[in-house]
């Protein structure tokens, strides 16, 4: 059945006054994403690495050229950009904690917004970072799928889950680099045609960008032209 215009403007002002948006760190109806006491949380990404984007001393940046950080110089990652638009801290690591472990998937579409504020796209297609089938099963739903659906609005890119996680990595919390490196590497397998794509890869934080990297590392390897990754946050 078709709604006039009125009555669909009725039906979505109805819908919100039963549900109201509501802060996605701490439940204030009325505003979404975030409250504005919650907003004043938000960190933007400083200026940093051209590649990973870790914030770096900006007396050490050059203003034309940005010197990739140490660890990119010594130890290139596999994608060619990764872009986040907020540090990961305050309200944000809370509405994140609360969409991957408190079973808040409505989450997904409400933060997703936040991507409105990232470095323009050079890609075709997102593609989730996915969790592996086992955990996938456990949660119920994939957090960076729910992410990237929302994030299709914003860059107006289709989503096609292109990569699979062959191997359980367990939890990278709490491991350094190295060690997150090494459990990550052969983790991901693609599952479709990826020949001269150029690809975004969607989740929610990076953190050393070794999972980022595995997985760019596969699609690379299946023939993917370029790979960058966008996530809502990144560590400090
Ligand atoms: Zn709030
Ligand atoms: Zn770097």
């Amino acid at each position: 059945m078709a709604f006039s215009l009125p009555l669909r403007r009725l039906a979505l002002e109805v819908l919100d006054l039963v549900f109201p948006p509501r802060c996605s760190a701490c439940e204030v109806p009325g505003d979404s994403p975030f409250c504005a006491v919650c907003a004043e949380t938000l960190l933007p990404v400083p200026a940093g690495c051209p590649v990973c984007g870790v914030p770096q001393d900006e007396s050490l940046l050059p203003a034309l050229k940005p010197r990739r950080c140490p660890h990119c110089r010594a130890h290139p990652p596999r994608f060619a950009l990764a872009s986040a638009p907020y540090l990961h801290g305050g309200a944000l690591a809370d509405a994140i904690h609360r969409l991957k472990y408190e079973k808040r998937e409505d989450l997904g579409a409400a933060l997703a917004v936040l991507f409105e504020a990232c470095a323009v796209l050079q890609s075709d297609v997102l593609v989730p970072i996915p969790l592996h089938p086992r955990r996938l099963r456990l949660r119920g739903y994939d957090q960076a799928r729910l992410l990237a659906d929302g994030a299709a609005k914003w860059f107006r890119l289709p989503v096609v889950p292109l990569l699979r996680r062959v191997r359980e990595t367990g939890q990278q919390v709490g491991r350094d680099r190295t060690s997150r490196e090494r459990s990550v590497r052969g983790a991901f397998a693609t599952t479709g045609e990826v020949l001269g794509a150029r690809i975004c890869l969607i989740d929610d934080v990076l953190t050393t960008g070794a999972t980022a990297s595995a997985a760019a590392d596969a699609l690379l390897i299946a023939g993917a032209a370029r790979v960058e990754v966008r996530t809502l946050a990144r560590a400090p």
